[in-house]
Formats: structure tokens, C-alpha cells, sequence
């Protein structure tokens, strides 16, 4: 089989679409040289090597050897150099790269195939001892780092005391001479910490390096990331191996990084660092400040330093033609690495670029608007979950602000939390329920599982293409990096700023939208929902068919669902308007009245109140659906706990406290969850949920009458398992709706109906349905009950059985489909058997999961419902679900 295709001199063996075997940089690179962009030649060892190491006990496919012998030869006719040639040696870098870009991965290694003999073929080919020797040091500095695990520092403590003797300061006075002789340093230091001399052979350099990408994807942090990110292991990495070119020799050199349009907030101008002189990593180090592509660039950012477009014109424009070319070409925003020799434009990567959530909308809307995608690929652009930071809270730009640093913007969104130093504490300290700001010098790899429990991230260094920045943005995580003024002392947990010092546990918030640094928590503003977002939400509307509802039982919830578009409520939950102070009195006088007279005379009490709120949500909703569920509970929860408590009730009652406190003691349940509860309440005290009826009702004929509008209440019996609770309790419902419908002189139609929450229910379903005029599927409780999991206390255990395999994703967030989704398929198509058309929804917390939501497309519920916030990411993926 073919384990080697190679690229360069405008064709290639490999595609774009083959990413699978080619990881994702070995693909593109095979595509830009196909299309005709310059390319450095090489070769991509495919994921299927990987694969096959790994599956025999680290071995090669026997014919490995010769195919890249093969193809080696073939990179070497095209750049006309040979590899470990002492005259005119080629010299290549190792990279590796995955289907999806994943840090974790081995770091790339450069200038490989150097040693003391072809170190002279690279002076003679640069005329260039200097550079040569410089190039030497660091191979072997890169290659001991990433292949012969020996630690950077080693290195850097021989260049500082080389500097230390001949009194440099920079490195930049290090002459030919000195590099050299560093050279030989570097390759004692090796030899004494491995045992054995630094590898001279070429091609035992190229197979160690070739060895350490495979190796690289089982090491901690690449296991890690592929976790966070669902990668699974199965995938594999590809390695390339590509002809180096060098940014690094001389003033019409330099090397960068470009995005077709800006990655933060995603406006369509060119957006890129680049540094003249210098090589690969330079840019993103941050040792060097990197200097702006364009004019503009460089003015937004009031830097002093020259733009590319002022210093290399024509090659800008062969970049900004590049640009266009590649858009065009992907139809998305491409993310670019590039390198220019001797005044040549080589390009070294391109991919789709990562973008925050704000960018990422509005280049899926520009883009659609500019003919570029069309409708349909916008919506499906987004990942609806994406839309949540969107939708959150940004610094209110009234409240005071204690700004104590800055930074670069890096990654937008405000953020408050408690500071902590290191990756491990953000974990822990997250782990206890706090907040955190992780603040770092500079984040790699090692820290990524922090920065996720982070609220946001602050460096002190780096760039907006650094580390922390790509990170952040991609995790959606607020970030301001490289705050240069910050002093970060890790032995002392604290950082200080010109005098001041914030340390460990201090809360400060951080805008990652400006760079702001501040002390204290300051306070948020919702964000706009008109613009790009309002576009995509009109595309989605268009595109989906079914209907999204809110879960919401407040005023505040109800207003800010309809301002994210629902179209009613599912789910108003009645329970939680009984838990205020002035309220829970009345009901706890209910729950321990002798009779059914005392429980009326408490009930009495509770009616305005109830009324009331249910004005306040038919007002809100203005005409449209809302679902009451009437009281669910378990008694059990309103119960007095306090000494206080169960005092103030039996003065209320006119009883002694221990008669309050056998009667709490008798209504104590071992397993709330399954006993006195929903529609059992309903069935001992038919009175409580006639009261909620009359309120229902009262207030319904109220605000039709005030409004002028049509109030459609749905009224919602939970937790039954037989058709006979639901008929007993239907009937309650139905005789107070008479009964206001008579005393106002005004009818209003109405419907009653059930959750479908138990198994029974769902299989009892077409019976269920001669009664219920619409089901709701309560997939919480549908869930516990199915699975026999209860939701408070699954958290410990569910975690290992995702790790295990058992349960892939938590059944709590995400629709259990085999055997919850096939409940409700039954339940459905059984309702439907006897009352054709009956309307259905979804309302647990599955009616804002994207994954969920195409589910109940599949099974075509008419609507899902959802908490607030949720009600964009719903609407989005409905739209998703119906493309
Ligand atoms: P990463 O996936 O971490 O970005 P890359 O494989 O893209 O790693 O390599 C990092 C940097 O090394 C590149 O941005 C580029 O500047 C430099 N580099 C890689 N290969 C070459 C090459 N053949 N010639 C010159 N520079 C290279
Ligand atoms: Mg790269
Ligand atoms: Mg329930």
C-alpha cells in the first residue's frame, strides 16, 4: 500500500478533501501546491502509519523505508539540493499534524540534516558562516529538546554564560566564531546528558524526529486535548517532511503568520504579523515584537513599527493575492503561515482559521451575503453552542473601573474571578466551585485543562497569535495576553504592577475585548441581539419547523426569553412561585391543616398571589402558548426545617410546636423523588390544584379582556403513569375553568395535558392521549426514571462511565436516543394513534441541546422548550436539524 505522497513544484499526490490520511497541514499543503501556490517541496507520511505503529507493537509497514526513500529523492530533484550532502545539502523541517489542529502534538522541528559536515554546504550556499552556525544551534537545540527529551534550559544557561564571558547582551553580537563554538558546546552538553554523541546521521535524524510526531500522539497532553476535544485515538497522526526555507538570512527575508480576515472579530480586512530576518517560531515566542501586515493594521494598533505593506510592497501584494486566491478557493477564513527567502514567498501552512464566536458569525453572514456561501452553509457554519458567548453579559461600560493593566485583546468577553497562578490550582480551586482568572507568564500545551475551568486567561506575554490567545479564542474563554506592565512571582502566588500587588484569591475582571485588566468584580450588560446575529437568527427562522419555547416561570426569565425569540412558554413551573417568604407561610399552613376546610382557608391566601403571577407571564407572552404545570414537588420540600421555621408555623396554626414536629416528621420521605409527588399531590389534595386552576383562568379572562388579546393557556398534569389520574384531575381543571368562564361571563378556550415523564406514561400513551389534548416529554425525570439514575447523585459515577465507554455523553445533557429517545418515539407515535395531530414538546434540558433538538426533529415533535439563553442555540440547531 501507498504510504507516502509527496507535493511541490505545482502538483501534488494529495488533496484537500484527503485529510483523513494526510492530517489536516499535509492535505492543504498538497492542495496549495496544487493550485499553483508556492510551496516548499516534501512529503506526508499518512495517519495509516500511525495507525499501523501503534497497532504492532511501534513497528513501520515494511515498505515505509522505501517510500520515503523515494520520495525524498523526488524533493530533492525539485529543490535541486541533497540531503546530507556536505556540498549542497538539503535540509527539511519534521512537522506533524492531525485531521483536526491539536496542540499537545510534538513541536516541529527545523533545519534537520545539519551536521558538521553540511554546515559547511549551508555557508557556502548562503555565504553566510553566521547564519549557518545560528541555524546549527538551533537544530540541535529543537531536536534535543523535542526528540532527545533534553530540557531547553541546558541550552539557554551555556548561550547566557557564553554571552556572560565575552560580554554580550544580545544576541546579536554573537559573531560566526561564537555560534560555532556554541555548536560544539551544545553537542558536549547532549552527549552528557544522553550517554551518547548527538546524532550526526542525517537519516537517523530524520527517523528519530519522524518517531517522536508518532510518539507525541500518546503523550499526556495530547491525550488530554483529544479528550476535551471528542478526538478520538483512533484517528492517528500524519507527518510531514518539507524542504526548509529560511526567513532568517538577511534583511529581504522575514516569516509570519495572516488571516484572511480578522479572527476576533471577524471583519473582512487583512489581519497578520511577520518578522523581517528572522525563522518560525520567532513570531509567535514573542521575543521579538512582531510588526503589523498592513498600514491599517498597524494604525488600529498605534504601533510604531514599519508594515509590511510599507516594507516589502510587492511581496505584500503577492500575499494579499494569496489571500484572495485561497478564500476563494476554501470558501472560508484560512489562517496562513509564510516565508520569504532571498525576496521569494514561500507559503508554509494554510488552514480554516479559528475564530471567536463573534467572528465566526459574522464571516458566515458576510460571507453568504457575499455570494460566496450560500444561506443554508451560514446556518450550518455556526455551532450553535458557539452562540452562547454571544448571548452573554459584556462589562457594563458605566460602572466604575479600576483598570490596573492592559494587554492585547486577545480573546473577547468579560470575566471575573478569583486569580491563581498555575494551571493545577485553576483545576483544583474550579473543582470547589470557585471562579477563577488563570494568569500566566505564557501558557503551552501543559496548561490547556486549566485554562477550560478558567473564567478567563491573563498572560504577560505573547501575541495575539500566541499561545494563550489561539487557545482562548478557540475555547471561547475571555483572554487578555501579553499585559507586559503584570510581574508574575509563581513561588509567591501574586503579581505586582508599579507598587501595587494582587495575590492569589484576589478577584479581579479582565475584558478581553479591550485588554483591560481590572481590580474587583465589575458589573455586566446584556449583550445586542440586532446586526449579524439578528441576519442568522432570520435565516434559521426561515429554515427550521420546529417551534422554540422557554422554560420560565419569572417575569425577568419570560421577557428575556422573548427577546431571544421564543414562542412561549413550555414549561412554567409552578412550585418555584410558592418558595418567597410572604408565600411559603401560607403553604406550609396548607401542608399541616387538619382538614380539607383548613387547607381551603390557606389555599384562599395563596390564590392572589398566584393570579398574579400568571397575569404578569399571559401579559409577557402576548397572545402566545403558555404550558402551566400545575404543583409537582414532593411535599416533602415544603416542609418547615428550622426550630424558627416550625414555630412560625404553629403560631400560624394555632397548634403546639410538637405537633408541627411529628406532623414534619410523618411527612418526611426517604426518596422525595419518587413519592408524594406531581399528580399524587393532585389526587389527596384535589383543592391545591384547583386553585391554581381558578388563578390560571382568572387571570387568563383578565388580560384577554384588558388586552384584547387571546390567552391560550395549556394546562399540564405532571407525573402521571395512568390514564385514570390524568381524568380524575382533567376534571378538576375543567370544572374551575367553568366555574370563572360563568362568574365572568367570558369563555376562553383551553387545553389540558400531560407530561410524559414515566415509562408507563410513555407506553400507556394512546389511552393517555383519548384524554390529554397535548403530551410535553419531561425528559428529566423520563430520563431518571428510564435509567434508574437520579440526577443529583449521578455526577460521580457518570463520569466514569463516560470514561468507560458506557455512557458516551452525560444522558442528563444529551438525549439518551436507544432507550429514552425510543420512549418517546413510542409514547409519540402511540399518542398519535388516537388523537391525530396531538401537539408535543419536548421540555427538559434536552430542548436546548443541539444534539437533542435534531432528535426531536427526527421524531417530529412540534416544538422544544428550553431555559432562556438557550432559546438562540434552539433555534439555530432547529434550523440545523431541518437542513
Ligand atoms: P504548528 O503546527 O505548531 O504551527 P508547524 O509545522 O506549522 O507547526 O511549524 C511551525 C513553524 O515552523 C511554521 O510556522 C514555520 O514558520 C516553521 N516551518 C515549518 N516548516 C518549515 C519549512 N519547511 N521551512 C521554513 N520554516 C518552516
Ligand atoms: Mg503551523
Ligand atoms: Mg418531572
Amino acid at each position: 500500500s501507498k504510504w507516502v505522497y509527496t507535493f511541490g513544484d505545482g502538483k501534488a499526490e494529495g488533496r484537500a478533501d484527503m485529510k483523513n490520511l494526510l492530517g489536516g497541514k499535509g492535505a492543504n499543503l498538497a492542495e496549495m501546491s496544487n493550485i499553483g501556490i508556492p510551496v516548499p517541496a516534501g512529503f506526508t507520511i499518512t495517519t495509516e502509519v500511525c495507525t499501523y505503529y501503534y497497532a504492532n507493537g511501534n513497528q513501520y509497514p515494511a515498505e515505509l523505508m522505501d517510500q520515503v526513500r523515494t520520495a525524498l529523492a523526488d524533493v530533492e530533484g525539485i529543490m535541486g539540493a541533497k540531503f546530507g550532502d556536505a556540498g549542497n545539502p538539503l535540509l527539511v523541517s519534521v512537522r506533524s499534524g492531525a485531521r483536526a489542529s491539536m496542540p499537545g502534538m510534538m513541536d516541529t522541528v527545523l533545519n534537520l540534516g545539519l551536521n558538521d559536515q553540511t554546515v559547511e554546504g549551508l555557508i557556502a550556499q548562503s555565504g553566510d558562516a553566521r547564519f549557518a552556525y545560528d541555524s546549527y544551534r538551533r537544530f540541535i537545540q529543537m531536536y534535543s529538546d523535542v526528540v532527545l527529551e533534553i530540557d531547553h534550559h541546558h541550552f539557554e544557561d551555556l548561550l547566557e554564560d557564553l554571552k556572560a564571558d565575552r560580554g554580550y547582551n544580545l544576541d546579536t553580537e554573537l559573531g560566526a566564531d561564537d555560534w560555532k563554538e556554541l555548536v560544539g558546546k551544545y553537542k558536549a552538553k547532549v552527549a552528557e546528558q544522553l550517554g551518547r554523541p548527538f546524532p550526526e546521521d542525517p537519516t537517523e535524524q530524520m527517523w528519530g524526529a519522524v518517531g517522536a510526531v508518532f510518539g507525541s500522539w500518546m503523550n499526556q497532553r495530547a491525550i488530554t486535548y483529544r479528550r476535551l476535544h471528542d478526538i478520538p485515538e483512533s484517528w492517528g497522526t500524519a507527518v510531514n517532511v518539507q524542504a526548509m526555507v529560511f526567513g532568517n538570512m538577511g534583511d529581504d527575508c522575514a516569516t509570519g503568520v495572516a488571516f484572511t480576515r480578522d479572527p476576533s472579530t471577524g471583519e473582512n480586512t487583512f489581519y497578520g504579523e511577520y518578522l523581517v530576518n528572522a525563522q518560525g517560531e520567532d513570531v509567535v515566542a514573542g521575543i521579538r515584537t512582531p510588526q503589523h501586515l498592513t498600514i491599517e493594521g498597524k494604525t488600529r494598533n498605534e504601533s510604531d513599527l514599519p508594515a509590511m505593506e510599507e516594507v516589502m510592497p510587492g511581496l505584500f501584494a503577492e500575499l494579499d493575492a494569496i489571500r484572495h486566491r485561497l478564500e476563494a478557493h476554501y470558501k472560508d477564513m484560512q489562517d496562513m503561515e509564510f516565508t520569504i527567502q532571498g525576496g521569494k514567498l514561500w507559503m508554509l501552512q494554510t488552514r480554516n482559521g479559528k475564530r471567536t464566536s463573534a467572528a465566526s458569525l459574522k464571516i458566515a453572514v458576510d460571507m453568504a451575503n457575499e455570494g460566496l456561501i450560500d444561506k443554508k452553509e451560514a446556518i450550518m457554519r455556526i455551532d450553535p453552542m458557539q452562540l452562547d458567548q454571544l448571548l452573554h453579559p459584556t462589562l457594563d461600560p458605566k460602572a466604575p473601573r479600576d483598570v490596573i493593566a492592559s494587554g492585547l485583546p486577545a480573546s473577547p468577553g468579560a470575566a471575573s474571578g478569583k486569580v491563581v497562578f498555575s494551571a493545577e490550582d485553576a483545576e483544583d480551586w474550579a473543582k470547589r466551585g470557585e471562579k477563577v482568572i488563570l494568569a500566566r507568564i505564557e501558557t503551552s500545551p501543559e496548561d490547556i485543562g486549566g485554562m477550560h475551568v478558567a473564567q478567563g486567561i491573563i498572560t504577560t506575554r505573547g501575541g495575539m497569535t500566541s499561545h494563550a490567545a489561539v487557545v482562548a479564542r478557540g475555547m471561547g474563554r475571555p483572554c487578555v495576553a501579553g499585559a507586559g506592565m503584570i510581574r508574575i512571582n509563581y513561588a509567591e502566588k501574586l503579581f505586582t504592577i508599579s507598587g501595587l500587588t494582587i495575590k492569589e484569591g484576589d478577584v479581579v475582571t479582565l475584558d478581553g475585548s479591550t485588554g483591560q485588566i481590572m481590580r474587583g468584580e465589575v458589573p455586566t450588560i446584556q449583550p445586542e441581539l440586532t446586526g449579524d446575529f439578528a441576519a442568522l437568527m432570520e435565516w434559521a427562522d426561515a429554515g427550521r419547523r420546529l417551534k422554540v419555547r422557554t422554560n420560565a416561570e419569572t417575569p425577568l426569565d419570560a421577557q428575556t426569553a422573548r427577546k431571544f425569540g421564543a414562542e412561549g412558554i413550555g414549561l412554567c413551573r409552578t412550585e418555584h412561585m410558592f418558595f418567597d417568604p410572604l408565600r411559603i407561610i401560607h403553604m406550609r399552613q396548607m401542608i399541616v391543616a387538619q382538614d380539607e376546610a383548613g387547607r381551603r382557608a390557606a389555599l384562599e391566601k395563596l390564590l392572589p398571589y398566584q393570579r398574579q403571577d400568571f397575569i404578569d407571564l399571559f401579559s409577557i407572552m402576548q397572545g402566545l402558548p403558555v404550558t402551566i404545570r400545575l404543583l409537582d414537588p414532593p411535599l416533602h420540600e415544603f416542609l418547615p426545617h428550622t426550630q424558627d421555621e416550625m414555630q412560625e408555623v404553629a403560631n400560624a396554626a394555632g397548634v403546639e410546636l410538637k405537633t408541627i414536629r411529628t406532623l414534619v416528621a410523618t411527612l418526611s420521605e426517604s426518596n422525595p423523588m419518587l413519592g408524594h409527588r406531581g399528580c399524587r399531590l393532585g389526587i389527596s389534595y384535589p383543592e391545591i390544584y384547583e386553585m391554581q386552576a381558578l388563578a390560571i383562568f382568572q387571570a387568563a379572562v383578565q388580560v384577554s379582556q384588558a388586552s384584547g388579546q387571546t390567552v391560550v393557556p395549556e394546562v399540564m398534569i405532571p407525573l402521571i403513569g395512568t390514564r385514570k389520574e390524568l381524568d380524575l384531575l382533567k376534571a378538576v381543571v375543567d370544572k374551575a375553568a367553568a366555574q370563572v368562564f360563568t362568574e365572568t361571563g367570558t369563555t376562553l378556550s383551553y387545553a389540558v395535558g400531560t407530561m410524559i415523564e414515566l415509562p408507563r406514561a410513555a407506553l400507556r400513551a394512546a389511552e393517555i392521549a383519548e384524554s390529554a389534548e397535548f403530551f410535553s416529554f419531561g425528559t428529566n425525570d423520563l430520563t431518571q426514571t428510564t435509567l434508574g439514575m437520579s440526577r443529583d447523585d449521578s455526577g460521580p459515577f457518570l463520569e466514569t462511565y463516560r470514561l468507560r465507554g458506557i455512557y458516551e455523553k452525560d444522558p442528563f445533557a444529551t438525549i439518551d436516543r436507544d432507550g429514552v429517545g425510543e420512549l418517546v418515539r413510542i409514547a409519540a407515535e402511540r399518542g398519535r394513534s388516537t388523537r391525530a395531530g396531538i401537539k408535543m414538546g419536548i421540555c427538559g434540558e434536552h430542548g436546548g441541546d443541539p444534539a437533542s433538538i435534531a432528535f426531536c426533529e427526527e421524531i417530529g415533535l412540534d416544538y422544544v422548550s428550553c431555559s432562556p439563553y438557550r432559546v438562540p442555540i434552539a433555534r439555530l440547531a432547529a434550523a440545523q436539524a431541518a437542513i
